[in-house]
């Protein structure tokens, strides 16, 4: 017996005689006794040191330890199989030495086959029980391996046994469970309870397997999302369990829960969104993409993604890009194509994915579909570039077309020609029908514009009534035909509403390279003929020359000097007497403006009026006159010792302005001038304007302030229109004056004139009278007032307050003129 021979024994047995005799009777069985020793601690050393393959234990020992205590101590810490070897076979002793769980029990003395048998059987039963703990083991390394938690739920009993693990799941220490079933069902959360006692039933019932998912409470940690495969075994018993594993399920369960909300946003994102592989074919697209490309998942699938929507001339591939950005992201504009062959702007966002060896996986294309924003942008664009009245080219557009016509006619050595138009006297237009008519006008007037001009033609709005042609590599006549053909189509009527009115245009035409050689220049040179047609009287078209260019110097010259004269404060008011021609009493003043310069001296109003007129600037200077004349004039008195009449012009753009008679209160108020010792002298002009210019008037009358009208019998007005109007003086113009002594001369409408006022009650005044005889003719027909170099020339204030002092009021008598 080989095996036999290798068995190796430790014997403890404190009877020395009984110890040898055993040694040899075991020797002679073929075991090796390695050591034999007679207390109890020696025992568990020896055995510690040696590790015999089995002891022979004597109960009764000498010292400290009795046997079973060291059985126990050996058995359990070394795994060691002890057999009892003991005269005692008393209850008492045999119940102490099964706790221990020995491996045999002989009665001393026994039979040395008796001896054998008992060895051979402990030993085949210590190794089962080894190879059984060793696949405990293992199973338990499985487990642990697996991150599996074992549960088991004794039926009968309702009580519940789980492992270290199964606590720790349940967040609870790790330690073994064995606890009740109604505790351990509070370790889950309430609303998945039902559900488990239902399941653990039905395994119970059925005798399947079951696999139950429950969240746990809290705890200590973090809830939990178990799940467990549990199976029910019926015992020998009778009695039944159910055995289970259990498994921590919390983190797959929330990838897949981030993966289901990943995969609803892939699909009802709005973005197009394109999966392909590292070669980019494509592995998965979502229904933005269908929707914008107009393509079927199913037909695209393994497509390369660059060639199904790009043209072939599309700069790098999306992959290229890729590459080359050292970020694995690209984003910018690409052009795509729709499955109808539509090309279309997309925003396109590429990524990359990469596995954990970083190496590419998948492309990810994001786009979105940007041709509205395409098209917001060109409109924003046309915007920017032409008058959103008209829809025609603005300045801005105007200046690039100029730019580029006047390079080309460079290279070639060709002609271009500027036209500047000009409406006449739309403001008043504006004015009278309201600046929606006055909309309407310039709509129809750009509408016929274009359709006399050629296609290679520009025709521009700068704003207000003004107008730029603009046409590359024509002739002079070409520019006059235009021009003409222009002022023609103006002529004819235009329908504002209910009204029908005419208008007509002044041109000016400046030719590259002759009257400049960039833009700036030939809008100049255009602008300058344009005012030399406006003030030769409108309706007409002129091209440019030099010396328009000196008019147009002069032009600034005065503009300009004029709103530093208004800041420096060098103009100044004469005044010119009016004298009742009865009796030669001063009945009041007519203020005249005057400019002193400081080089060229003093400047008569000719000279600067209509250009300020022109400018706007009238608005200012009136105003500015009729305060000084006002401040000037104020506390003066006549010969009646009333306040002095004070006469200002006005000129028609400022008295056309609405709020004319409010600025008019306003200095009256500021000065304390009254408003029954102001007259206002409007021009025939003004009138034209008929509609707005009564409600004005009317709104002066309002104020207490007295109009007359001046420069009569140059203009156009009906008599019978004299009749509606609040009006108090009519002023004959200078003109009828000169020619009063002639044959057939103004004697006869003076006299027309002179009944026509008495009839509509108003009173007459003359101007200009410069010898007696007409002083004397003009009192016989019943002139009552006049005014003119025979009393007076304009006087500056200080003149005035003199004259007045001298004459107290009495300039001479029509009969007996004198000049103070
Ligand atoms: P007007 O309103 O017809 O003024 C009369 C003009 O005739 C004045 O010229 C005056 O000096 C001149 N005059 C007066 N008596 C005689 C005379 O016996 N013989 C001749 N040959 N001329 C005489 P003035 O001051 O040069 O003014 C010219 C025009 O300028 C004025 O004509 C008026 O229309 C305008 N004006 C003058 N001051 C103002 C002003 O403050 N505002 C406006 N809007 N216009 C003004
Ligand atoms: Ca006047
Ligand atoms: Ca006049």
């Amino acid at each position: 017996m080989g095996n036999l021979e290798r068995t190796r024994l430790m014997l403890v047995e404190d009877e020395r005689i009984v110890a040898f005799d055993l040694q040899l009777q075991l020797q002679e069985l073929g075991y090796e006794v390695v050591a034999a020793v007679a207390d109890g601690e020696a025992a568990v050393r020896q055995a510690e040191a040696l590790l015999p393959d089995l002891v022979l234990m004597d109960i009764h020992l000498a010292g400290g330890m009795d046997g079973i205590e060291v059985a126990i101590e050996i058995q359990s810490r070394l795994q060691i199989p002890v057999i009892f070897l003991t005269a005692f076979a008393e209850d008492e002793t045999l119940v102490r030495a099964l706790d221990s769980r020995p491996f045999g029990y002989l009665i001393k003395p026994c039979e040395t086959r008796e001896l054998h048998a008992m060895i051979q059987m402990a030993l085949a039963r210590h190794e089962v029980e080894m190879a059984v703990e060793q696949s405990e083991l293992r199973l338990r390394l499985a487990l642990d391996a697996a991150d599996l938690a074992v549960l088991e739920l004794d039926l009968p009993a309702n009580q519940l046994y789980g492992d270290g693990r199964l606590s720790s799941l349940l967040n609870r220490n790790c330690i073994p469970i064995d606890e009740s079933w109604d505790e351990f069902i509070g370790r889950i959360a309430p609303e998945d309870r039902e559900r488990v006692v239902q399941k653990l039933e039905e395994a119970a019932t059925s005798g399947r397997a079951v696999s139950i998912e429950f969240r746990t409470l809290a705890g200590r940690g973090r809830p939990r999302i178990l799940q467990a495969h549990a199976k029910a075994y019926r015992g020998k018993a009778g009695g039944e369990r159910i055995i289970s594993i259990v498994q921590d399920i919390t983190q797959r369960r929330r990838d897949e829960e981030r993966l289901r909300q990943s995969s609803v946003v892939f699909h009802t994102a709005a973005e197009a969104i394109i999966i392909a592989d590292a070669n980019c074919h494509i592995v998965a697209v979502n229904a933005a993409f269908t929707r914008i490309t107009g393509y079927e998942e199913e037909a695209v699938l393994g497509a390369d993604m660059d060639q199904l929507l790009r043209s072939r001339y599309s700069a790098d591939s999306d992959l290229e890009k890729l590459l080359s950005s050292t970020s694995g992201y690209w984003q910018g504009e690409v052009f795509y194509h729709r499955s109808n062959g539509e090309s279309f702007p997309a925003w396109q966002n590429l990524n990359v994915v990469r596995d954990e060896t970083g190496s590419v996986t998948h492309v990810v294309n994001a786009f979105s579909d940007v041709t509205d924003m395409h098209r917001a942008k060109a409109r924003l664009d046309r915007l920017a570039h032409h008058d959103p009245l008209t829809g025609l080219p603005n300045r801005v557009l105007l200046n690039d077309r100029l730019d580029r016509t006047i390079a080309q006619a460079h290279r070639t050595g060709d002609h271009c020609l500027l036209l500047f138009l000009d409406l006449d006297r739309f403001k008043a237009v504006n004015d009278t029908l309201g600046h929606a008519m006055g909309d309407q006008l310039l709509c129809q007037v750009a509408d016929r514009l274009s359709h006399i001009l050629r296609q290679s033609d520009t025709i521009a709005r700068l704003g207000g009534d003004e107008f730029v042609i603009l046409t590359g590599d024509s002739s002079p006549e070409y520019g006059a035909n235009v021009a003409q053909k222009v002022l023609d189509v103006l002529q004819e009527p235009f329908t504002l509403g209910d009204d029908e009115i005419r208008i007509s245009g002044s041109i000016g035409i400046a030719i590259f390279p002759e009257d400049g050689v960039d833009g700036p220049q030939l809008m100049r040179a255009a602008d300058i003929a344009m005012y030399s047609i406006k003030s030769q009287g409108r309706n007409g078209f002129s091209f440019f020359s030099p010396v328009m260019s000196e008019r147009a110097g002069e032009r600034m010259f005065i503009e300009q000097g004029l709103r530093r004269a208004m800041e420096f404060g060098t103009l100044e008011v004469h005044y010119q007497p009016k004298i009742d021609l009865n009796n030669g009493v001063i009945t009041g003043v007519e203020a005249l403006v005057r400019w002193r310069h400081p080089e060229q001296g003093l400047i008569e109003p000719d000279r600067f009026i209509s250009i300020a007129e022109e400018s706007g600037i009238i608005d200012r200077l009136g105003i500015w006159v009729l305060r000084q004349a006002c401040l000037d004039t104020l506390g003066l008195l006549d010969a009646e010792n009333k306040q002095l009449r004070l006469a200002v012009n006005v000129s028609v753009g400022q008295f056309l302005h609405t709020d004319f008679p409010e600025a008019v209160r306003e200095v009256l108020e500021e000065v304390g001038f009254p408003a029954e010792a102001l007259e206002l002298e409007i021009t025939e002009s003004t009138l034209q304007v008929i509609e707005q210019s009564v409600s004005i008037l009317y709104a002066l009358k309002e104020l207490g302030v007295t109009v007359s009208l001046d420069d009569f019998g140059t203009g156009y007005s009906s008599l019978s229109m004299l009749r509606h109007l609040p009006l108090d003086r009519i002023k004959i113009d200078r003109s009828f004056i000169v020619e009063l002594h002639k044959p057939l001369g103004g004697q006869a409408i003076v006299q027309a004139v002179v009944d026509l006022s008495h009839a509509l009650k108003m009173g007459i005044v003359v101007e200009g009278i410069e010898r007696t005889e007409q002083a004397e003719m003009l009192q016989e027909l019943g002139c009552e007032e006049g005014q003119g170099y025979l009393f007076s020339r304009p006087l500056p204030h200080g003149e005035l307050v003199e004259l007045l002092a001298q004459s107290a009021g009495q300039l001479g008598n029509p009969s007996r003129p004198t000049l103070h």
